[in-house]
């Protein structure tokens, strides 16, 4: 149950918004698993209300199946949520309201560069090391008036929103101060192609604004996407969520949990009938919160968590190494 606050008239509110948001690209995995058991442990200790948006933007890589086994792997794994929101995929309208909005400001501009054109000239290795390759900036001084002529000419362009030079820093929940100059180190970002869904990036920030989302839970690979989204948050004059990023899970390589480090799929420990509270437990310990794995619900953690609210500042910082056999044999 989530705490409310009683606003004037007596009525409860919430205190404000967290959300899932999974894509349903294929299976959900142990690392999944960890950041939602995260997000939702740090909302419902906080009363917040639990909000489910499936992202699925990301065509083709989207699959329908993942859809509903989302919501499976969820109540598989006993995180409830308080209200589903549409799937990002019927917003598209929103979205493009909002496009157009930047394309007035002239905050975004039509780059007809292909992948290949952008990795050729972006060769200083520097330039690849923080977030994927920093776009050179080649259609940069575009407007929207381009836009128009490419658009009578039938041509296919992204649209990419121009980052103004200088620092910008944020905190963040978890790891603290952070700065860098995304226009020189992350470069201008897509938020949506004149063909083809809007982008990650655009979608987030319009879908988080319009749901009252107060806070943000996810994986550190986003941290970068973080000063992309805050940016967005700026140009539309809009509050951005709190943020905390969690540390991902990688397998003995050291690399994201992928398929090569074995079938760590949350539906396959379905189907070998692992307890949903064995895999609960281990994820407890290794986020240091029980001495050695045993099984327990996430509502049991809520109430140990409960009582010892700065759980959160003592959360680890670097990834966690996932053996398949441990979960096995624990
Ligand atoms: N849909 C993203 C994912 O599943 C998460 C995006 C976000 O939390 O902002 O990785």
């Amino acid at each position: 149950m989530s705490m409310k606050r009683r606003d004037e008239t007596g009525a409860s509110r919430p205190l404000g918004r967290s959300r899932l948001a999974p894509s349903p690209t294929g299976a959900q995995h142990v690392g999944n698993a960890r950041t939602f058991l995260i997000a939702w442990l740090d909302a419902r200790c906080d009363g917040l209300e639990v909000v489910l948006r499936i992202e699925d933007l990301d065509t083709p890589r989207t699959k329908a199946w993942a859809n509903d086994q989302i919501l499976e792997d969820l109540i598989w794994l006993g995180l409830d949520w308080d209200v589903q929101v549409p799937n990002a995929s019927q917003r598209e309208n929103r979205y493009r309201e909002i496009l157009d909005l930047l394309r007035r400001q002239e905050q975004i501009y039509p780059c007809t560069c292909s992948r290949s054109e952008i990795e050729q000239s972006a060769s200083a290795p520097h330039e690849n090391s923080l977030d994927g390759v920093v776009y050179p900036g080649t259609c940069r001084e575009r407007t929207s008036v381009d836009a128009q002529q490419l658009d009578e000419q039938g041509a296919r362009y992204a649209w990419r929103f121009r980052f103004a030079s200088g620092p910008r820093a944020w905190c963040d929940a978890l790891y603290g101060e952070q700065s860098l100059e995304p226009a020189r180190q992350l470069g201008d970002f897509v938020v949506a192609r004149n063909y083809g869904p809007s982008a990650y990036q655009l979608a987030v920030v319009v879908d988080d604004h319009d749901q009252g989302i107060t806070r943000v839970v996810r994986g550190s690979d986003l941290i970068f996407s973080t000063y992309r989204q805050l940016d967005l948050y700026r140009a539309l004059g809009w509050d951005p969520p709190q943020m905390l990023h969690v540390p991902l899970v990688v397998g003995p390589d050291g690399k994201r949990l992928a398929k090569r480090h074995g079938d760590t799929r949350l539906s396959t420990l379905r189907e070998q009938k692992v307890a949903p509270e064995k895999l609960v437990g281990y994820l407890a310990w290794s986020l240091g919160w029980l001495e050695r794995p045993r099984p327990i619900s996430p509502k049991e953690l809520l109430s140990k968590l409960g009582d010892n609210p700065d759980w959160r500042s003592r959360l680890p910082r670097s990834p966690w190494v996932f053996r398949e056999c441990d979960l096995f044999s624990s």
